[in-house]
């Protein structure tokens, strides 16, 4: 998929507005549009990657990125201390819906589990 097609990409690249929690030179974070907790950020790498099953061994520095990416957050969102759930949704049946590889950040109440 190309830049200009991918939601996410657009997001990064400002040219749809979202509301950006933390940035790095790797990855943006920004908050989901329908949060399923009171925190619910997603951490997108700024390199369009398809998603979870396309990472390969190339991809060691950004991965590491978003995860540091998904604590700072957590931290600062005041969550990191009581817990939070990280989450890639992958294919139909996880109901992935955006093709831009991202990493769910909930959190900010007791999360169910297993997930529905
Ligand atoms: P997934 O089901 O893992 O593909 O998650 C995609 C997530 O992106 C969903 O939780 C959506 O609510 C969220 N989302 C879709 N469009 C936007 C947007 N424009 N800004 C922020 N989050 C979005």
């Amino acid at each position: 998929m190309s830049d200009t097609d991918c939601l996410f990409c657009r997001i990064v690249a400002g040219e749809i507005p979202s509301d950006v929690v933390h940035r790095t030179e790797l990855s943006v974070a920004f908050r989901d549009v329908n949060p399923q907790a009171p925190v619910h950020v997603l951490v997108v790498p700024r390199r369009h990657i398809d998603d979870a099953a396309a990472i390969g061994p190339g991809d060691a520095e950004v991965l590491a990125d978003m995860f540091v990416a998904a604590r700072q957050v957590a931290e600062a969102e005041g969550i990191a201390e009581r817990g939070y759930r990280l989450l890639f949704n992958l294919g139909e049946d996880a109901s992935n819906s955006v093709p831009h590889l991202h990493l769910h950040v909930v959190g900010g109440r007791r999360l169910a589990w297993p997930p529905g």
